[in-house]
């Protein structure tokens, strides 16, 4: 298999976690490459349900080497917390899991910033995870961030610490009315806490590149999803780091050259967490298709919105990730809707539009044009064979990868790892 490259070509929660856990059994490398604990892949082994916020989703695979990559942001607390529930699961995370040195550190006062930020915003609020993550990027690219390096270092710690607690106290008490930081007991915790990650912190682009030079198999995966991109999502309602498959490289020290292909996530309806457009979402939040899909957020429990497929965010998620297959989820959700609509077109004042408009104020005026397909009734989460589907589930799938204009290599049709119909070998 080559090197691939996982994205979520939606607006996260398309099922990702799923996919990287079965494609890594014939991966020697998995590698996160953005987001934070902000992001939540669900893998269901053993009839055992496994959340995992900043732990590779290879995790679960014995011989499989986990690194969280340059471009991911890591909160200490969260992730100690993960790294002893897993081992609590009897699953081995000491040996097979390396963070990069470079990765930089959600402090405490990034979550209460986040929270403040959030409250300021009123209407406007983008509904964030509370987790961070923004503030942690701001500070990350204002470079008065705090790296992994930086908190296995006591000294190192305490002195970053104080360049930027005048900083940090002016907001908290001029800006957002907050008690001021307590900068003692932060530099005691987290230098107990760097001591506790020593032991994983590592050069991550050395280790990755070096497996690529041996001809090794190394996946990234990507967290949240297309539409949540910093540049390209549906500003100002995204993460705030770079989804695309494009950030794989600069996530991780891996050259573009090196990454080989991109497989795209795309989930058979459309789902999104959080404030923000979302085209052909079904009145009420789309409740039914909710309660079908189960869908609540994996790291808050957030119900998410729903709605009918949209084929022209996923046309869009092709151009911009470069995918050429995809990995189509959730397709056993949608047994027994008798009509299911795709959306195939945009239109503003009569004309069509390729994207939602960057200046999302004109999504007031968006019209969307729909297609209706027939349902099936039956139950398919058990088939395994593509021509064993009901021939309407084949003629969904089928005009799903005309209007994308790319195959299916995978698709799945429950939590499960063998609940999956295999295409091609990728
Ligand atoms: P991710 O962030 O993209 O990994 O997605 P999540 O883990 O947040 O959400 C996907 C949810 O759907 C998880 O609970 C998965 O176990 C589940 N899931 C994944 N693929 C399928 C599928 O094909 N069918 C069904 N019914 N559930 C699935």
């Amino acid at each position: 298999m080559p090197n691939i490259v996982v994205v979520g070509a939606q607006w996260g929660d398309e099922g990702k976690g799923k996919i990287i856990d079965l494609l890594a059994q014939n991966a020697d490398a998995v590698i996160r490459y953005q987001g934070g604990n902000n992001a939540g892949h669900t893998v269901v082994f053993d009839g055992k349900k496994h959340i995992l916020h900043l732990v590779p989703s290879g995790i679960l695979h014995p011989g499989t080497t986990c690194l969280i990559g340059n471009g991911v942001v890591i909160d200490p607390v969260s992730l100690l917390l993960e790294i002893e529930a897993l081992e609590a699961s009897g699953v081995q995370v000491r040996g097979n899991l390396k963070i990069s040195e470079l990765a930089h550190v959600t402090l405490p006062y990034h979550c209460a910033l986040d929270q403040a930020y959030e409250a300021k915003r009123g209407k406007l609020k983008i509904e964030t995870t509370h987790r961070g993550i923004g503030p942690t990027y701001k500070d990350k690219f204002g470079r008065t961030g705090i790296r992994m390096a930086d908190i296995i270092e006591p000294d190192g710690f305490k002195s970053r610490l104080e360049q930027n607690l005048e900083e940090i106290n002016f907001m908290f008490e001029k800006y957002f009315s907050l008690p001021p930081l307590q900068i003692k007991d932060t530099i005691v915790k987290y230098a107990s806490l760097g001591q506790r990650l020593s032991e994983y912190v590592d050069d991550t682009a050395e280790i990755v590149n070096s497996m690529l030079d041996d001809g090794r198999m190394v996946l990234f995966e990507g967290a949240q999803g297309t539409f949540l991109d910093i540049d390209f999502g549906t500003y100002p309602f995204v993460t705030a780091s770079h989804t695309l498959a494009g950030g794989a490289s600069t996530g991780t020290g891996v050259g573009p050259t090196r990454l080989e292909k991109v497989l795209g996530i795309v989930k058979a309806y459309t789902t999104r967490v959080g404030a923000g457009p979302l085209p052909t979402e079904l009145q009420a939040g789309g409740e039914d298709l909710r309660i079908r899909g189960k869908e609540y957020g994996a790291t808050t429990g957030r119900p998410r919105r729903c709605g009918w497929f949209d084929a022209v965010i996923v046309r869009r998620a092709k151009m911009l990730n470069g995918f050429e297959s995809m990995a189509l989820t959730k397709l056993d959700v949608l047994s027994g809707i008798e009509k299911l609509y795709i959306c195939v077109a945009y239109k503003i004042n009569h004309e069509i539009v390729k994207a939602i408009p960057a200046a999302l104020r004109k999504t007031d005026k968006l019209e969307t044009i729909y297609e209706i397909l027939p349902g099936w009734k039956e139950d398919i989460s058990g088939i395994r064979k593509y021509q064993d589907l009901p021939d309407n589930t084949k003629r969904y799938i089928e005009r799903i990868e005309e209007l994308v204009g790319v195959k299916t290599s995978l698709i799945s049709l429950g939590e499960a790892r063998d609940q999956t119909i295999h295409m091609d070998d990728l």
